[in-house]
């Protein structure tokens, strides 16, 4: 059995912890912030302060494959979401309205999830990690750096040190302090070799809004849960106990789309997409929440294979996060959390093995999924900005030109298209793949049609005066 400091009590840092518990090792998770963890889901919305993650009441989406490793790693969390009322949703209600075989087939379940709004999901995990055998978390307590017995290029991390002086020896440091954490700085003042960073400015600015019905109904899928339409993005994402999300991304330069901040221009933007309006049917349980300045960032800690340190792994965020657009942050890092526990199995007594391990995981099996959605969301930001410009988008390598356009035209390729929205696959995966690729080489479709929605001058109208031609168009389908 071995010591293992998780730092940072998010999903993520929780989920891991849970897993390693499991198998026996002693672990402790130390959290910077003091609130207490809420009773029910309901206290978790009104009143779980949790300064240092500051998404913690925007909009999230579990993916299915994320859902899929709680089911698998920690079944009781999907028995406990599911009494918290998070709500059960299959990816295939996008079913494009071109598809004439509408029949389900096995293997559908893989694109079922269980979702709910970030601080109830949040309460289930850690309300369960309190009561977790081999575990404990201690809330109120920053950490500060971390202890090497020797400094020098490759330090043998030993422990960790709070904010009150206090040191805390391990066997394994587990960095899940989410996206600001300052592990490569610490690293660096115990002499350690540069960590490899990148960083970019996402470029999209989220207005986004929280609704709840008063029949614990959702409001019916008719779209995609991310839907382009012209300069925007709209993503409508459902949650618990009849809420939901509804969010306009737009890009971060378009000065003009600053005034959805105001409730009633945003709410005459959605009123303009016939597929979407529904959503506003509820009542909004926040104002317009805008969120900008996201970046896209990744970490290696074994540069060129050799690591800088030992003795420490990042996961989730603190290793890599994008923007959120594709609600893929929480499914990565509860998959690279699962590889984690694989990897102390496997080679946690012989540090430097399981540095090169760690780094070996991460760089091939969770880096092609960073990669997937930052080149996805670029492609994406460089569309609206070419729209609003007035000039021809970009378009997708052709292989992938081709496998979007025939989505809405195929079941099986409509399929292939899920895996790649529940977490389960990348897009370069799917276009890999001689078979699908032979498939839509043999089918005739169509252009795509575009979702019903303002064009450019029309929403520029809608933000100006709150009212514009109305568009009445039910149909479209395109990714
Ligand atoms: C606007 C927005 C929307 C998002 N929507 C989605 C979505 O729909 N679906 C999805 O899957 N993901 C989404 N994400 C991403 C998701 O929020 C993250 O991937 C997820 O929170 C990562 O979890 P984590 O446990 O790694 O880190 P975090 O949740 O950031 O937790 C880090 C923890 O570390 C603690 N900490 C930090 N420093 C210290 C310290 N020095 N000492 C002790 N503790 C410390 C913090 O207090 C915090 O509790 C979204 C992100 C944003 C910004």
């Amino acid at each position: 059995m071995s010591r293992i400091v998780v730092l940072g009590a998010g999903v993520c840092g929780l989920a891991s912890a849970m897993m390693l518990a499991r198998d026996g090792h002693d672990v402790l998770v130390l959290e910077r912030n003091p609130a207490r963890v809420p009773d029910t889901p309901d206290e978790a919305w009104t009143r779980w302060e949790r300064q240092g993650v500051t998404q913690f009441r925007l909009a999230h989406f579990l993916l299915p494959a994320g859902r899929a490793v709680l089911e698998t790693e920690l079944p009781e969390t999907i028995a406990s979401l599911s009494a918290a009322g998070a709500a059960r949703i299959s990816q295939m209600a996008n079913m494009p309205p071109t598809l004439a075989d509408r029949a389900a087939r096995a293997g559908d379940e893989r694109f079922v999830t269980l979702t709910a709004r970030r601080p109830v999901l949040e309460q289930v995990v850690a309300a369960l990690a309190q009561q977790h055998t081999g575990l404990k978390v201690r809330r109120g307590v920053a950490v500060t750096g971390v202890t090497s017995k020797s400094r020098g290029t490759t330090p043998h991390i030993t422990g960790v040190r709070l904010d009150s002086s206090e040191e805390i020896s391990a066997d394994l440091v587990v960095d899940a302090m989410g996206r600001r954490s300052r592990l490569p700085q610490w690293l660096r003042q115990l002499g350690a070799r540069p960590v490899h960073e990148e960083s970019e400015d996402s470029g999209f600015t989220y207005y986004q809004r929280t609704f709840r019905s008063d029949d614990g109904t959702l409001p019916e899928i008719i779209a995609p849960i991310g839907s382009p339409i012209g300069t925007i993005f709209l993503v409508t994402l459902p949650a618990d106990n009849g809420t939901w999300a509804v969010v306009i991304a737009t890009s971060s330069g378009d000065q003009p789309l600053k005034r959805l901040r105001d409730p009633r221009v945003w709410t005459s933007v959605i009123d303009a997409c016939p597929l979407h309006r529904h959503w506003l049917d509820g009542e909004p349980i926040t104002g317009v929440e805008a969120m900008g300045g996201l970046i896209d960032q990744r970490r290696r800690f074994a540069p060129g294979g050799e690591p800088v340190a030992t003795g420490i792994a990042a996961v989730a965020d603190a290793w890599a996060c994008t923007n959120p657009s594709l609600g893929r942050g929480m499914t990565y890092g509860l998959r690279h959390a699962q590889r984690l526990r694989d990897t102390v199995r496997e080679h946690l007594q012989d540090p430097d093995a399981f540095a090169r391990a760690w780094d070996q995981v991460t760089e091939t099996e969770l880096r092609p999924f960073y990669e997937d959605t930052v080149a996805e969301n670029r492609l994406r930001r460089e569309e609206i900005d070419a729209l609003r410009r007035g000039v021809a988008p970009p378009k997708p390598d052709s292989r992938t030109a081709r496998f979007l356009a025939a989505v809405p035209h195929d079941p099986d390729v409509f399929r292939t298209y899920l895996e790649t929205r529940a977490g389960l696959a990348t897009i370069r995966d799917v276009v890999s793949r001689p078979a699908l690729m032979e498939r839509i080489a043999q089918l005739n479709f169509p252009a795509p049609v575009p979702l019903p929605g303002p064009n450019r001058s029309q929403l520029l109208e809608l933000i100006a005066n709150g009212t514009a031609e109305r568009v009445t168009g039910m149909t479209g389908y395109r990714v």
